[in-house]
């Protein structure tokens, strides 16, 4: 129980929801080009990182009350930003300033949804019993007493499905930006 992460999530053969969150990062590239695209990826796998670094302390990471922990703490991350770094270039015009706050609060926000969005496509592959059959689904707190998940993973049906659907979906999109940039500097 001790490795419930460790055993569903990290062998790729026990881990299919892993390409479909890279799907969702892929995807959000072309909605937010400004943000960049390794941003994006690391927050839609923000959560499965942190399980990985703290796996033993800490797998409960896929909780629901956690995973709204880490994505407080990532929007909160990003807001701080600018005054960790000490940021002042446009404190002398105020509303250039208040403009430049606006933005670091959209970017908050979207790294937030994308870190949030891990939880909600575990939410729905869990329990990836096709892959394990003793799985179960994403936790509500810290451990495995309450959990949810609507079992789309359930099945090997499901789960290639899902997540190469999701994938290619996103990829799609991706590639439909580079195109897009591509287009315009030439
Ligand atoms: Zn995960």
């Amino acid at each position: 129980m001790d490795y419930l992460i460790f055993k569903y999530h990290f062998p790729y053969s026990n881990n299919m929801p892993a390409l479909a969150h890279f799907g969702i990062g892929l995807a959000a590239k072309y909605f937010f080009p400004k943000i960049p695209l390794w941003v994006l990826l690391i927050s839609t796998m923000l959560i499965d990182i942190l399980s990985f670094i703290f796996i033993i302390a800490l797998w409960p990471s896929h909780g629901l009350f956690m995973s709204v922990v880490w994505t407080m703490s990532a929007m909160l991350i990003i807001a701080l930003i600018p005054i960790i770094l000490n940021f002042k270039r446009e404190q002398d015009e105020e509303m250039k300033l208040t403009l430049w706050g606006m933005k670091i609060l959209n970017v908050s926000i979207i790294i937030g949804i994308l870190v949030f969005s891990h939880w909600i496509l575990d939410f729905i592959g869990w329990p990836m019993s096709a892959m394990n059959p003793t799985a179960t689904g994403v936790p509500l707190l810290f451990d495995d007493t309450v959990t949810i998940g609507l079992g789309v993973y359930s099945t090997w049906f499901g789960a290639l499905t899902m997540d190469l659907g999701v994938f290619i979906v996103g990829l799609a999109i991706y590639l439909h930006y580079v195109i897009k940039i591509k287009s315009k500097s030439s």
